[in-house]
């Protein structure tokens, strides 16, 4: 776990990336409210297109949350970075659009510590580019592993249970689980009898 005081005084990245489930977001909330007892100023932002839990808060699964500014873009988070702030939190930073990346260098470069939360796989396991590239600019990186819904080992892939041509469907429980290397289908579409093995196949 990363104390605060190893980190350094000069701005910096954290990425925290990993599958659903997995506690990105509670890692994240975490350290940002030590800030906040720290009584660094700190600002959230997550992109405007996650809205699971309404307008104005990041979340976890396990239900701790804080106050969050939703942006459209790069550009529009930027712009509401305010000079006298320390600490600057993005959850699903992959949502985001490519200039992200430059952004957050830009800040950390300002002598920010930059705290970001994303998805490094989507759900037929192919890196988002966003993660990829800020994991390879981060001083620290954290990944965090899920619970595999099928067979209990350690989970580091996104399932999707719906089917969709689209690479992003927000959603959680209903849309996705955790799975691990093995038990995750990197196919859009899960038949039922994936889904529920013990079922009775449907007759007509
Ligand atoms: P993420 O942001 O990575 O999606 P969250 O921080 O929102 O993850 O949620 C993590 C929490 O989700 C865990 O602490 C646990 O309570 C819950 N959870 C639900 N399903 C799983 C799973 N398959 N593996 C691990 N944790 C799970
Ligand atoms: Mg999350």
């Amino acid at each position: 776990m990363l104390r605060m005081h190893q980190l350094p005084r000069q701005g910096h990245i954290e990425v925290i990336c990993g599958p659903m489930f997995s506690g990105k977001s509670e890692t994240l909330i975490g350290r940002l409210r030590r800030s906040l007892i720290a009584k660094q100023r700190v600002q959230v932002f997550k992109p405007s297109v996650d809205d699971r839990y309404g307008e104005e808060r990041i979340a976890s699964h396990s239900e701790l949350w804080l106050e969050a500014k939703a942006t459209k873009d790069s550009t529009d988070l930027l712009t509401h970075v305010l000079p006298e702030t320390k600490v600057v939190g993005i959850d699903e930073i992959q949502f985001f659009d490519d200039d992200v990346v430059g952004v957050v260098e830009r800040l950390a470069d300002q002598g920010k510590r930059v705290v970001v939360a994303g998805l490094d796989l989507d759900y037929s396991a192919k890196p988002f580019s966003i993660v990829a590239e800020l994991l390879a600019r981060a001083e620290f990186v954290t990944k965090t592993l899920a619970v595999c819904i099928q067979c209990g080992d350690v989970a580091s892939r996104s399932q999707r249970l719906i089917a969709s041509a689209n690479r992003v469907v927000i959603g959680a429980k209903d849309a996705y689980e955790a799975r691990c290397r093995h038990c995750h289908d990197p196919r859009a579409e899960v038949t039922t009898a994936q889904l529920f093995p013990d079922s009775e196949p449907l007759s007509n």
